[in-house]
């Protein structure tokens, strides 16, 4: 990436490999990477972070070690690995509570650290983890950005238990539609929403039990004859926007909304009688901890279940790759595939 812009400030280019220079440090030769939000939001420069020009974009990204620093027990060349993509200072009272994810100096890849849209990248070797069983190296780049931020979002923050309901707003997008994946394991009854009657038919074949066109039915009106006039336990809602207020109103009484960010708008309005009256509980989050990584690998090797990949770009396409990932025609994860 040359600049802050659309997509045609990103190059294929060479550039000098990464070099190890702290002594926890790792090179890891990736084999794939995948697309976020947050990758465009960085390119446009929407993050109020400013990076040094060339950089490399890409937050998820898997591989083989093929080069380890002088004080690396935990891993050696040929090893393959997954990538957690935030790291600390580890000296802030983030860092030192195990929450380095929170860190008032937070580094994550893509963003002030060089991304994963490369074929190397340097990383603390406390940021590979082992892909979970039975997964290729595409499914091992496409799942840790959306999967850490929703497991937080869902299992530790909402505590979504077996039998509850839950409410996923705009299924289509890579933490709604893991989202999905997830809570049908957990054992809840899912409605999912779309402007796609496509995308609801997909999110069908995954297990939600509901869909809701919330460009030709009435959400609230939709979720109330779906729960006897009671309303969902929990609505993930990384919309925002106009749909916020009818998250609300579709929570039933001590219900919980879990956002991790606003693509349509991030001051929508309120209805503070609602939250007071219903007791309603809002959690922000972004990303996870370790903890909850380690967490997340278990559940995903005991469930089996695999991230959705929509399709593979070449790493030569990945301005292509934005493109259409901006165009939101996509039900799942866009990867990156790297040079063999
Ligand atoms: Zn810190």
């Amino acid at each position: 990436m040359h600049g802050y812009g659309g997509a045609e400030q990103l190059f294929y280019e060479s550039c000098e490999p990464p070099l190890i220079t702290e002594p926890d440090e790792v090179i890891v030769k990736l084999k794939a990477a995948a697309l976020n939000h947050i990758d465009i939001w960085n390119r446009m420069g929407a993050t109020g972070i400013t990076v040094a020009m060339p950089h490399i974009l890409g937050a998820d990204g898997a591989g083989v070690v093929v080069e380890t620093g002088a004080k690396v027990e935990n891993l050696k060349a040929g090893d393959a690995v997954c990538l957690y993509p935030p790291t600390g200072c580890g000296q802030c009272e983030f860092c030192r509570s195990e929450r380095d994810f929170m860190c008032i100096r937070l580094r994550v890849l893509g963003e002030r650290l060089e991304g994963t849209y490369a074929e190397y990248v340097k990383l603390p070797a406390g940021n590979c983890f082992p892909i979970p069983a039975g997964y290729s190296f595409h499914q091992a780049a496409a799942f840790p950005l959306v999967f850490i931020t929703l497991w937080r979002m869902i299992v530790t923050n909402a505590a979504l238990k077996p039998g509850e309901t839950i409410l996923i707003i705009g299924i289509g997008g890579g933490v709604a539609s893991a989202t999905l994946q997830v809570a049908k394991r957990i054992g809840a009854r899912v409605i999912v929403t779309s402007g796609s009657d496509a995308k609801l038919a997909r999110a069908k074949q995954l297990g939600a039990d509901h869909g809701v066109n919330h460009f030709t039915d009435n959400l609230v009106s939709a979720v109330h004859s779906l729960t006897d006039g009671r309303g969902v336990d929990v609505v993930l809602d990384c919309v925002g926007g106009e749909v916020w207020r009818q998250s609300l109103a579709s929570l039933a009484r001590g219900g919980r909304l879990v956002t991790c960010g606003a693509t349509a708008g991030g001051q929508p309005q309120d209805d503070i009688a609602a939250i007071v009256t219903k007791q309603l509980k809002i959690y922000g989050s972004t990303l996870g901890s370790r903890r909850e990584f380690g967490q997340l690998i278990s559940f995903l090797n005991a469930s089996q279940i695999k991230p959705i990949i929509d399709r593979v770009f070449p790493l030569s396409e990945a301005a292509e790759a934005q493109r259409y990932v901006e165009a939101g025609k996509q039900f799942g994860k866009v990867v990156l595939a790297m040079p063999e």
